[in-house]
């Protein structure tokens, strides 16, 4: 696909501004209404769904002479979060608008625009195989201690994926460790990727670089026939959205079953082949991370047609697909935090296809700090409005960044991973 096959898409956006906010019937306060934190952050039309779709359209008219830093700011300044296309689905558009913005960002860099920090990214990944341009050599200590299968090796029935965050942040390790054991002790048969191990390839693609998500999927994909897995397990919820939702866009389709950590401890726990006894008193809240719930939507690709049915009318031929976000992952994390004993679980005003962003996506964290933290930011006065004593949620990104914000801004709150109070309920 390219930006010239969302011309019928952009040309029926009907400048409603639905994808700034929250639905109406499910607002609850002024103070929480947003629902886009690039139009939020700015204030300026141009930064939200609409206003980008505004730029494709005119882009797509001939209209646009040059390609300025003032346009790549409008369009990269954005978690590519998604909140923008649930809302105007919500009213019934069917306009693919996270399309619509990935295909901008692709074009712009086509024409040049490009932004450094993420052009750093691109070159680290290219030569190390991680977002961070950390040794390659070095993306295994986290399994330093742990005895587990390595799948070139021997034959594994779960691939456990831990993602490039886990892999190099060391704050993540005592629960990446932590997951791996509470699989083996259910009796799962683990395995990694050993040295072969990369990157996801998604968060490039976010930043408009395609090509390393068809080689990171295709890479994936003969990893996983050679090694015989029937289950592909990540505790990392950008690598889960890239997964399920990016790599069809890009025709890769894994033959196996996808889960997040969440999912699988949900479904041992329901089994009965993990008990939870230890109790955890504590008032908690859950964010959903973008790309485990809206974004964790199984992704299709369409490559119809619009045709003219009446003179004003066009029919999608073959019928597209509309995803409203709601088939993410919502409750395998929240039936986890439900099974722990003493956990009183409170929501958020926006929450499961309808939360806030943890601001790390889409590139913003990588290149727009400023942003990235104020983002962050909104979303912990938010769980501090449910009365909660900390937020807990299933990605090491949002963790990362919602930890780092609070520290900078010398703030305090509790943050935690799912996985991190399950440890505590067993005594881990
Ligand atoms: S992806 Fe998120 S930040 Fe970007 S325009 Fe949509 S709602 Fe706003
Ligand atoms: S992108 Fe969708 S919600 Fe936003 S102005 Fe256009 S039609 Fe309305």
């Amino acid at each position: 696909m390219s930006l010239s096959d969302y011309h019928y898409e952009v040309s029926h956006c009907h400048r409603c501004s639905y994808c700034k906010h929250m639905p109406f019937q499910l607002m609850k306060s002024q103070r929480f209404s947003a629902g886009c934190p690039s139009v939020a952050y700015r204030n300026f039309h141009s930064y939200s769904a609409g206003g980008k779709v505004i730029l494709a359209l005119s882009i797509l008219e001939g209209r646009v002479k040059e390609y300025t830093e003032t346009m790549a700011d409008i369009v990269f300044e954005c978690t590519m979060c998604g909140a923008c296309q649930v809302k105007c689905r919500t009213y019934n558009y069917n306009l693919n608008v996270l399309e619509v913005m990935q295909e901008l960002r692709i074009h712009l860099i086509e024409n040049g625009q490009l932004i450094p920090e993420h052009l750093m990214v691109i070159e680290g990944l290219k030569r190390e195989d991680n977002v961070f341009g950390e040794p390659k050599a070095d993306r295994n200590k986290w399994l330093e201690g742990l005895n587990v299968k390595d799948i070139n090796n021997e034959k594994a029935d779960v691939l456990f994926h831990p993602g490039c965050r886990v892999c190099y942040d060391g704050e993540f390790w005592d629960n990446a460790r932590g997951a791996v054991t509470i699989l083996q002790e259910a009796g799962v048969d683990v395995g990694t990727a050993g040295k072969e191990d990369s990157c996801c390839g998604g968060r490039a693609y976010e930043m408009g670089f395609r090509g390393e998500l068809v080689n990171y999927a295709e890479a994936l994909a003969s990893r996983i026939k050679a090694s015989g897995a029937t289950k592909l397990v990540t505790p990392c919820a950008d690598c889960y959205g890239t997964f399920k939702a990016l790599f069809p866009l890009v025709g890769q389709k894994l033959d196996v079953e996808i889960l997040h950590i969440t999912e699988y401890l949900d479904r041992l726990i329901k089994e009965g082949k993990i008990k939870l006894e230890n109790e955890v008193p504590m008032k908690i809240t859950y964010h959903d991370p973008c790309k485990l719930g809206r974004k964790g939507e199984p992704g299709i690709l369409w490559e119809g047609e619009y045709k003219r049915v009446e003179p004003h009318i066009f029919a999608a031929v073959p019928e597209k697909p509309i995803k409203l976000g709601l088939n993410g992952c919502y409750d395998p994390p929240r039936d986890v935090l439900k099974a722990i004993p003493g956990v009183e679980l409170v929501e958020m005003e926006r929450n499961r296809a309808h939360s806030w962003c943890c601001g790390s996506g889409g590139g913003a964290l990588e290149a727009f700090e400023d942003f990235s933290t104020w983002t962050a930011l909104e979303r912990v006065e938010e769980a501090k409005s449910t009365g909660a004593e900390a937020m807990v949620t299933a990605c090491p990104w949002c963790e990362r960044n919602f930890r780092d914000a609070l520290e900078e801004n010398d703030q305090k709150y509790e943050v935690y991973d799912v996985v991190d109070l399950v440890r505590k309920s067993m005594g881990r």
